[in-house]
């Protein structure tokens, strides 16, 4: 049976709605790929959607009408490239369904409006062509557009210049467009997820076997900073006085080739905890961290964060006696924002408590966005700011506003990190303090114009990062050869995961498995080719990114 369109319909406003469903996916490859991955990747959604023409001729408008949900996350989708420079990845979802309603609310602000614009035009523009879809096409007409659909899924592989099979290519392919992606990013948290839930009894098993002969008093404190750009400290030569505290402090070796492995704070963060390598991110999900390795030599563990932290980084956080959340909704009742001084309430409560030895976690907030909620107004010093002259997050054009906002966020964190070290030297024990951070931040530094740290491809502004060792006069006393050797590794190319293997062996603690090559503070430390991992778990070489 066939049947003619009425005058005005026609099966090409069909394809105009498949356009819309294409386009946020036109517009991101148009800022970040080349031409014909572009071409691959439109041919491949139009294709996709086309493929099942033949069985579906008659309910041409329904078929239309279905498309609407894929219409509204695209909506999202767009919004997320055009905020983020970042389609809808497992990170953002994963983010997405932990983020407590303020810190949604923070991350938002300031875009609802353009996102109320996209939103009515693609849905003005999607119902204005449903009018015009005819109710059904001719068998002819619909055996050559799905034979046609085919003959392009099929080819799309032979353009892939990847090592992979045919098969893997398409799946590559279909992974990396809209809607395809979604789906394929859901299904990862899921995985994600689901990893960790079947991994939980071999985690919980999991034993380091870890010994430390030293009995006298011990404090080390891990403090993990966020978004923290190490070419933004004066200490490293930045132009402006960001870091006056700790240019004076004394006992502090800066690690000035401290290079990332993740750049999203859920795969940053355990990576510093467990120390495995970012190409086999989901090992970590098997054992325990640091936290652990501390606890078996028998410290007494704190975790203390300003942050939600979740997923792969709450497995890690439980293992900790005690812990302390400010960021937690349970927190939020009273309060929106927590700044990191309040961190230090509970620090120095902890030092009150009895015990001999004690590893303490604190996770900041450090300098991640919205950076003028980050710190009080007498640290708005690098004028003018967000503090006074709101702009959005990505607007490039108030560059210079937004990079005074986060200069002063590293000048509060330097204020903390002091706070943070003065209260622990006040102990007069053996003591040390670690300071990293989980990752850089993009600060529209070139023609990209990126902003914040989720680009789907890592910039070379995301990998580098600060990393000191601050160490009481009693620690230097009893290890004058981890210092030595300190000072010897402090320039050589490191890696995050190397801050396990380096703190382990600067408190002396023993355990199987231990990696002398990947201590900073041994003399058998090797530099390595360094990966960072992001997005999906894609892993990029971080000495390469651009
Ligand atoms: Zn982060």
């Amino acid at each position: 049976m066939s049947s003619k369109p009425n005058g005005s319909q026609s099966f090409l406003y069909f394809i105009s709605i498949l356009f819309i469903i294409a386009a946020p996916g036109i517009y991101f490859r148009l800022l970040n790929d080349t031409f014909l991955t572009l071409v691959l990747n439109t041919l491949s959604v139009f294709s996709l959607f086309l493929l099942p023409t033949v069985f579906i001729r008659r309910k041409l408008k329904w078929y239309a009408w279905f498309l609407l949900p894929v219409i509204l996350v695209g909506i999202v989708n767009f919004a997320c490239i055009y905020h983020y420079k970042m389609p809808i990845n497992d990170g953002l979802i994963t983010v997405a369904i932990n983020t407590n309603k303020d810190e949604f609310n923070e991350l938002a602000s300031g875009y609802w409006f353009s996102f109320l614009i996209i939103f009515c035009i693609y849905i003005g523009v999607y119902l204005l062509l449903l009018k015009k879809v005819p109710e059904q096409l001719s068998y002819k007409k619909s055996v050559k557009v799905s034979v046609f659909s085919f003959l392009i899924i099929s080819i799309i592989p032979f353009f892939d210049d990847a090592d992979y099979d045919y098969f893997r290519k398409l799946r590559a392919r279909y992974y990396s467009v809209f809607p395809t992606s979604v789906l394929y990013a859901a299904n990862s948290v899921y995985a994600q997820y689901q990893i960790m839930d079947e991994t939980k009894t071999e985690r919980d098993q999991f034993k380091f076997n870890a010994k430390q002969s030293n009995s006298q008093k011990q404090i080390y404190v891990l403090v993990i900073g966020e978004s923290d750009r190490r070419d933004h400290w004066s200490l490293y030569g930045y132009h402006r006085n960001t870091t006056p505290k700790m240019l004076q402090k004394e006992n502090l070796i800066p690690f000035n080739n401290m290079n990332t492995a993740g750049y999203l704070t859920e795969f940053a963060v355990p990576i510093i905890l467990t120390g495995i390598d970012p190409s086999n991110f989901l090992q970590h999900t098997k054992q325990k961290s640091i936290v652990s390795l501390f606890k078996e030599a028998g410290f007494e563990t704190y975790w203390i964060s300003n942050q939600t932290d979740f997923g792969h980084i709450s497995i890690h956080a439980a293992e900790s006696r005690n812990r302390y959340f400010f960021a937690s909704d349970e927190n939020r009742k009273t309060k929106n924002i927590n700044d990191d001084s309040e961190l230090l309430l509970p620090l120095n409560k902890v030092m009150n408590q009895p015990g001999n030895k004690k590893f303490i976690v604190i996770k900041l907030q450090g300098s991640h966005y919205d950076y003028a909620k980050r710190y009080p107004n007498n640290f708005d010093v690098f004028k003018p700011s967000n503090k006074t002259v709101p702009t959005s997050a990505n607007d490039f054009k108030n560059k210079e506003i937004i990079t005074n906002t986060y200069d002063n966020t590293v000048l509060y964190t330097d204020t903390i990190l002091d706070s943070i070290i003065n209260i622990i030297n006040k102990q007069n024990v053996i003591s040390s303090v670690f300071y990293i951070s989980d990752h850089g931040e993009d600060l529209f530094d070139d023609e990209r114009r990126l902003s914040q740290h989720a680009a789907e491809i890592p910039s070379k502004y995301i990998a580098p990062i600060p990393f000191t060792i601050w160490y009481s006069n009693q620690y230097k006393q009893n290890a004058t050869y981890q210092i030595h050797q300190l000072n010897l590794n402090k320039g050589k190319k490191a890696s995050s995961q190397h801050l396990f293997y380096t703190i382990a062996e600067m408190a002396e603690i023993q355990f199987r498995h231990f990696d002398s090559t990947k201590s900073l503070s041994s003399k058998a430390f090797i530099e390595k080719p360094r990966y960072i991992v992001g997005g999906n778990l894609k892993t990029f070489n971080s000495d390469s990114l651009k």
